[in-house]
């Protein structure tokens, strides 16, 4: 199978994970007869520096007739004083309008190897972390007005949080679709007891339930999910909520199972054509030390050959060498533990390569 895929290589640690990234797509195109096109898309710092734009017509463009994209992150201290409408994340949000991506999915699972780098406790990590968050990606209230003003003499800020039903209609069917090939399972998180949006919300998901009655859905408000997590992730297995909320939660979920490196996501919209990329930042501290994680970038791409190239088995293939270069002892600076192997990101990136 031939796909084209459009990479944005990003700022920070970026160009490094995904380097490594590619040198194993490349290496399962190989194995498995597949051919893989990469088209650079420009975005954020880098395209900041070239277009004095976080996002040129073209680098959309790119993505939008690609098979798929894959993004490392975008941002850093260099760009934190230019305009707020030309800053690194306002073309990440720019793409994921553009690309009509309202869906991102976010495993937060724990891997048995890095039990240790859990910063809870034994007896909270033994019943298992395994869920996904579900996150409303283009609506709510990054993508509602925003306005600062004077009131009675001072500044005044508002950024409305709204939502119509079809866009909460739709991020149901996700999560309900992927719970069940869980285990079957939805927990909508809210805060319905407040806000008139959480309301319509709840019933709008409890709505869209009726479709599923193979799934069970129980509806939690976002303030109790954030102590849950902590608490007893072992109850949650697929947790749909809206944009702000999701934002939150998914880094907490992402915290608990560990590092923030090793956890990828898939951002996806109507089409078969997604974005995937490492939930982290650009990690500016450690940019060019060769000493970023990029397994949460490898893992990204085989959620791409999952989701969107319909590629289970060479997806399988990734993630089984990713387990064996952590059974193995293999540990990048992030997940470092005694009697462990460091290795650079580099030098990562070439276990998983020969491990497919
Ligand atoms: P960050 O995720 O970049 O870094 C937080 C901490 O985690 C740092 O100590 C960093 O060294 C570490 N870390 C992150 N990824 C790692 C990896 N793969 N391996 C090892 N360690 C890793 O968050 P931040 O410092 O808040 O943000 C830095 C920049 O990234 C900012 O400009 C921010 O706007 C941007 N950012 C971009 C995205 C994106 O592109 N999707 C997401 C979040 C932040």
């Amino acid at each position: 199978m031939t796909k084209n895929i459009a990479i944005i290589r990003g700022d920070g640690i970026g160009p490094e994970i995904i380097a490594e990234a590619i040198a194993v797509l490349d290496k399962v195109a190989e194995k498995f007869g597949h051919t893989f096109n990469y088209k650079e898309a420009p975005m954020g710092g880098e395209a900041i520096d070239k277009f004095d734009d976080p996002l040129p017509q073209s680098s959309l463009d790119t993505c939008l007739a690609s098979d798929s994209v894959l993004l490392s992150a975008v941002g850093g201290p260099k760009w934190d004083s230019v305009a707020k409408e030309k800053r690194p994340e306002r073309g990440l949000l720019r793409l994921r309008a553009g690309m009509g991506l309202y869906a991102n999915v976010r495993p937060a699972t724990l891997f048995d190897e890095l039990r240790d780098a859990s910063p809870l406790k034994p007896s909270i990590v033994d019943k298992g972390i395994d869920f996904v968050v579900v996150r409303e990606l283009i609506g709510g209230a990054y993508f509602g007005e925003h306005k600062t003003e004077q009131r009675d003499g001072e500044d005044y800020a508002s950024d409305i949080m709204g939502y119509s039903e079809h866009e909460i209609e739709r991020i149901a069917h996700v999560a309900f679709q992927t719970a069940q090939k869980r285990r079957k399972a939805v927990c909508s998180v809210d805060k319905a007891n407040v806000l008139d949006s959480s309301k319509l919300w709840r019933r709008v998901v409890t709505k869209v339930a009726e479709s599923y009655p193979d799934v069970i859905l129980s509806h939690m408000y976002v303030d109790n999910c954030a102590m849950q997590l902590v608490r007893n992730p072992a109850q949650f297995d697929v947790i749909v909520t809206e944009n702000l909320f999701g934002d939150i939660l998914s880094d907490e979920a992402s915290m608990i199972t560990g590092s923030i490196g090793m956890i990828p996501s898939s951002s996806l919209g109507k089409g078969s054509c997604g974005l995937y990329e490492p939930i982290h930042g650009s990690a500016p501290d450690i940019a060019g030390t060769n000493a970023a994680n990029p397994i949460g970038m490898i893992l990204s791409a085989a959620m791409m050959l999952r989701y969107s190239f319909d590629m289970p088995e060479e997806a399988d293939s990734i993630e089984k060498a990713v387990d064996a270069v952590l059974k193995a002892g293999y540990r990048t600076g992030d997940t470092m533990s005694a009697g462990k192997t460091q290795l650079g990101c580099h030098e990562t990136g070439k276990a998983i390569c020969d491990n497919i």
